[in-house]
């Protein structure tokens, strides 16, 4: 069952909607802050975001921003400055639609299902990577083992990125000096062997038995696959 937050502070509009989207088979949670809207988002992390513009606590627009910073979280904004709506749009504040209130709950829940299927069927790239007991933020391009940042060169960070967004995938050396370099690498493959010792030698608690990156003979090296 698909669950939608509403973040809104109307009391009955949030109830109108809750009923409504209650009976289309949706799981529902609601705010009636922004700050508040924010950290439920935080925790449950629902399927798609409804949420008003104007709110107390925290800006509609800026829990849009927070949203996005992080995730690909489907959001519908409910607006009542009609006339400022296309520029919402045009700023790419985050948001994937917006409906302008007064609106009929029905198209609301018209909107939340077409909005869903279209984030279903174009499944989105996720920024932060969770491999293992490793935290890869692909934005921040930071990485955190058990909470600690670990120091990173770019290169070491892209090869890292690519090898861990495709677990148990075996990577060749040239694949790897491209995802590692770009597309102007200069270099021999084998100074991926010498970039991979340096990125072990940060990651893993025992860089002569590395747990995250293993060497495929003939091949390059591949990320572990969880929980193998
Ligand atoms: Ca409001």
């Amino acid at each position: 069952m698909p669950t939608v937050l509403i973040v809104e502070d109307e009391p009955e509009l949030v109830k109108v909607l809750r009923s409504y989207l209650e009976q289309a088979g949706f799981s529902v949670l609601s705010a009636g802050r922004g700050d508040t809207g924010l950290s439920l988002w935080e925790q449950k992390r629902p399927d798609l975001v409804l949420l008003d513009l104007n709110l107390p606590g925290l800006d509609g627009l800026d829990v849009a921003r927070e949203i996005r910073r992080k995730s690909d979280t489907p959001i519908i904004m409910l607006t009542a400055r009609v006339e400022e709506t296309d520029q919402l749009i045009g700023l790419e504040l985050g948001a994937d639609d917006y409906i302008a209130k007064p609106f009929s709950p029905k198209l609301v829940v018209a909107r939340v299902r077409a909005l869903l299927r279209r984030s279903e069927a174009a499944p989105s790239t996720p920024r932060v990577l969770r491999a293992a007991d490793l935290e890869i933020d692909l934005e921040g391009h930071a990485v955190r083992r058990g909470g600690d940042l670990l120091d990173l060169t770019p290169t070491e960070f892209n090869l890292l990125a690519a090898l861990a967004a495709q677990p148990g995938r075996a990577f060749s050396r040239l694949q790897l000096l491209e995802a590692g370099q770009g597309a102007a690498y200069e270099g021999y493959e084998r100074t991926i062997d010498a970039h991979i010792k340096n990125l072990r030698a940060k990651l893993e608690p025992d860089p002569k038995n590395p747990k995250y990156i293993e060497t495929v003979f003939g091949v390059g090296y591949r990320f572990i696959r969880s929980g193998g």
